[in-house]
């Protein structure tokens, strides 16, 4: 094992926060946990994961549960998304031959709300399989470690980024070693003022060396925030809804149900219902929900949905926003 491996494996035995999900190797426990890591703090979640545990202990309990009551449970810890993605994916794995985990990456990516770094952090962590991680953390630490003076968020770069974790990983305890990695992300090697001199890295690291860990990773500025208007139609008819399946080529929430902007169904708008304002990334938009009657048929991405099933498939908090009534 290099030296590196070595003593960034040392330093996490020794030094790894006694964090609830790291008491064994659960699925079930570190799936969870990376689902509620997701965008919230350690310091944010950790109370609440132990409540959700309390409610829901295992993948059937989950996967039992009614969408509601899952996100009941999911309440304040925002990007509710995650909480459906959640338990629709506990369903499907309760669901499958044997009621077993997946434990191959292209099973787990195929459940929703999974994306490469949550299926290769429950692999690795869970079964020691050979998946490196990249989250932000990993990204600064790549960056000042090896002196990569690009921006870790550019396609290019992230995909140079996700070669040089696999490659780096200790193909014996990748479990760990993703872990270590997190851990030093957010404990030594921080965003802002990086302890060095308690870093086990520090003798290979390039940033250190060349004086430019407080440069490293190289961010160019945020865009600026861009404005959208949208107007969507509320169309129903005998108990069912007209939605629309949005494309891979839409701006925002790509491959999501939504409700069908103006213009694109056969329909003739009615009065305003609502007007919602919601943030996605950088983009403030100012939607605004018209009532509206179907005119004869319509195109192939639009489909009728039964009324009660319409708030399943509208996964977007913008579109529960959006939603006439009691939801
Ligand atoms: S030596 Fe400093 S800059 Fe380099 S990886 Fe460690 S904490 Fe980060």
């Amino acid at each position: 094992m290099s030296p590196p491996r070595r003593r960034l494996l040392s330093w996490y035995r020794r030094h790894a926060r006694p964090l609830p999900w790291r008491r064994d190797r659960d699925p079930y426990r570190v799936w969870l946990a990376e689902a509620m890591l997701q965008q919230t703090t350690v310091a944010a979640v950790l109370p609440r994961y132990e409540r959700f545990l309390r409610r829901f202990p295992d993948l059937r309990a989950l996967a039992r549960a009614p969408e509601s009551a899952v996100l009941k449970e999911w309440a304040g810890l925002g990007y509710y998304a995650r909480a459906r993605n959640l338990a629709a994916a506990a369903r499907m794995i309760a669901a499958r031959p044997g009621g077993d985990w997946p434990r191959d990456i292209d099973s787990w990516l195929a459940l929703p709300g999974i994306g490469r770094y949550t299926a290769a952090a429950v692999l690795s962590i869970t079964w020691d399989l050979p998946h490196a991680v990249l989250d932000a953390n990993v990204a600064r630490v790549l960056c000042r470690w090896h002196g990569i003076r690009r921006d870790p968020r550019r396609p290019a770069v992230q995909k140079l980024l996700w070669s040089l974790a696999q490659s780096l990983l200790d193909p014996r305890h990748p479990g760990d070693w993703n872990q270590a990695m997190m851990e030093l992300g957010e404990t030594v090697c921080t965003s802002q003022k990086p302890i060095c001199p308690a870093c086990p890295l520090r003798a290979s690291c390039s940033a250190c060396k060349n004086n430019l860990q407080n440069r490293l990773p190289l961010l160019s500025p945020k865009r600026a925030a861009q404005n959208l208007r949208w107007t969507c139609l509320w169309i129903e008819r005998d108990g069912q809804v007209l939605l629309w399946k949005r494309g891979p080529d839409e701006l925002l929430l790509k491959g999501h149900w939504g409700l069908p902007e103006a213009g694109r169904v056969r329909a003739r708008p009615g009065a305003v219902i609502k007007t919602v304002r919601h943030a996605i990334t950088r983009y403030r938009i100012l939607l605004t929900i018209r009532n509206a009657q179907s005119l004869g048929p319509q195109p192939p991405q639009a489909k009728w949905v039964a009324r009660p099933r319409v708030k399943r498939l509208l996964v977007s908090s913008l579109w529960l926003k959006a939603l006439p009534g009691p939801r």
